[in-house]
Formats: structure tokens, C-alpha cells, sequence
């Protein structure tokens, strides 16, 4: 296990503590699917990931830590074109879509703040989420 990895999990230990919510092994498979990924993924995407590592998970058991990492708000979920999407909830983005595959990637805050201001007085929206829709860089190949 890399320094980073230990890291990571130490990270999400204390995410789920500070909720007073139990660090459970399935809580923390998903959040550190999720953190390495750095995007949105499905919840079979999550289940797949988290066996390819050698954890044992049911799919059912999946959604259930879904679902309840969403009400702690560790976690938020996006509706896609195709399917319900989870990414970390714990620094605010936004997020990029790719019209190839589907991907969904986060955009930091800071990165996009003066669009969302140039956007909000153009609209005049009061702007809760930017929505980039693109090819990622594996559709770009
Ligand atoms: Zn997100
Ligand atoms: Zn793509």
C-alpha cells in the first residue's frame, strides 16, 4: 500500500468521524474508489473497481453504502443521460461531461469562478452548478 493510499484512507477515517458515522470497510472502499478516481463513477462501476482490488462486496451492499454516504454528505449523485452518477462531495465542483463515453469529471471551484460570474450576470441566474459538456481525453485519442 502506497503512502498516499494510507493517506486516503486515513482521510475518509476521519470524514466518516466527524459525522459520528461508523468507518465500516464498504464506506471506505467506496470513498477511496471514488477519491482515486477524482470523477463520477456508477455504482456498478464502484462495485467493479472495488474488486478488482481484491474487496469483497456485495452490488447490493453497494447502493446500500451509497445511499447512506449521500445522506451524510460525504457523497453526491448527478443524473446523467444514462445513469445515476456518485462523486466526492467533500470540496465543492463542478463537473464535465463527455459526450463520447460518458465520463463525468469534476472541475474545481476556483477554476471556473469568474465564467460563473461572467454566466450569472449575462443570465441572470442565480448559478448553483456549471455543466461543461466535451470530449474527455481518452475520446480525444
Ligand atoms: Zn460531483
Ligand atoms: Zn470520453
Amino acid at each position: 500500500m502506497t503512502s498516499s493510499t494510507t493517506d486516503l484512507r486515513e482521510r475518509c477515517r476521519e470524514q466518516l468521524r466527524e459525522r459520528g458515522a461508523r468507518c465500516t470497510a464498504a464506506r471506505l472502499n467506496v470513498l477511496q474508489v471514488l477519491a482515486e478516481h477524482g470523477g463520477h463513477l456508477g455504482a456498478a462501476q464502484i462495485h467493479r473497481r472495488i474488486s478488482e482490488v481484491g474487496g469483497h462486496v456485495e452490488v447490493s451492499t453497494v447502493y446500500r453504502t451509497l445511499e447512506r454516504l449521500v445522506e451524510l454528505r460525504l457523497v453526491h449523485q448527478l443524473a446523467g443521460n444514462a445513469q445515476v452518477s456518485f462523486g466526492l462531495a467533500m470540496e465543492a465542483h463542478h463537473h464535465a461531461v463527455c459526450t463520447g463515453c460518458g465520463a463525468i469529471d469534476q472541475i474545481p471551484v476556483a477554476a471556473v469562478a469568474e465564467v460563473m460570474r461572467a454566466a450569472a450576470s449575462a443570465t441572470a441566474y442565480r448559478p448553483e452548478g456549471l455543466v461543461l459538456s466535451g470530449l474527455c481525453p481518452r475520446c480525444q485519442q
